[in-house]
């Protein structure tokens, strides 16, 4: 992605609407603006734009309120849309949810108030049983998922760091050892993964657990060859394809396979 420089951030009425901006500056020709959530805009200047001060951005800003207002408005339309389809769905039988790869049928039973809410991973049957104390509150069902999930993959975070870190340090021609890492599994928007090398520190993707495990693998073997080289060098990828011959293929899915995969 290209660099961009964050100048200044603030916020606005536009419209009788409140409108947070962001200001970035990026090596573009144009001023861009882009809609980041319901009621926040980022807008990219290119460099030594006349637009350096806050009061000259928001002057800016108010002179193309009719657009901004109009890109504010598709962008709620698609997301209430989108939100309206989730629950469609939910309503007409919230079918499947994907577990490594595997799609996994959910039947949701109701407990009574003083019930522990659950989700029970079945492997034999491939069935994910949901215990809510209302069906009928998709969000509470897509947490209760959520956390049995979460526990899923810290589960699994254990197993492939050991691994990684034993073919890492098997590996013939790395010069440094790689230390056990520190796991923490997030919810990230951008990347799969990260990796501070120097604290020994890996960062995953929690959504890498509905993909199938060659995904999950790629990203610990990719974080665990940062430990050899921080950077995407030719040298960063001999090191990672000796690691993990399958990254290639594992990388496609993770790429294309959204909608397949990410149902929650
Ligand atoms: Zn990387």
């Amino acid at each position: 992605m290209a660099k961009k420089e964050l100048v200044t951030d603030g916020s606005l009425v536009l419209g009788g609407r409140f409108v947070k901006y962001q200001v970035f500056y990026r090596a573009k020709k144009n001023i861009i603006l882009r809609v980041t959530r319901r009621d926040a805009l980022a807008v990219s200047l290119p460099p030594r734009t006349r637009l350096s001060s806050r009061e000259k951005i928001e002057g800016f800003l108010r002179e193309n309120e009719a657009q901004i207002l109009s890109l504010l408005n598709k962008f709620c339309q698609k997301e209430d849309e989108k939100a309206q389809n989730k629950a469609d769905e939910f309503k007409n039988g919230f079918k499947s949810v994907f577990v490594l790869g595997e799609k996994y049928g959910v039947v949701l039973s109701e407990i009574g108030e003083k019930g522990r809410e659950k989700a029970v991973f079945d492997k034999a049957t491939k069935t994910v049983f949901v215990y809510v104390k209302n069906k009928e509150d998709v969000e509470q069902v897509k947490l209760v998922i959520k956390k049995a999930l979460l526990s899923l993959v810290k589960e699994m975070c254990k197993e492939l760091n050991e691994k990684c870190f034993r073919d890492f340090n098997a590996l013939a021609g790395v010069k440094k050892k790689a230390p056990l890492a520190v796991i923490t599994v997030k919810n990230m928007t951008s990347r799969w993964g990260s990796c501070t090398a120097a604290k020994g520190r890996i960062s995953i993707n929690f959504r890498l657990i509905h993909y199938p495990r060659k995904c999950i693998e790629s990203v610990f073997y990719h974080e665990y060859a940062h430990f050899a080289e921080q950077n995407h060098s030719r040298a960063f990828y001999d090191v990672l394809k000796k690691l993990y011959p399958d990254y290639d293929e594992a990388n496609k899915i993770l790429k294309k396979c959204k909608n397949i995969y990410e149902m929650l």
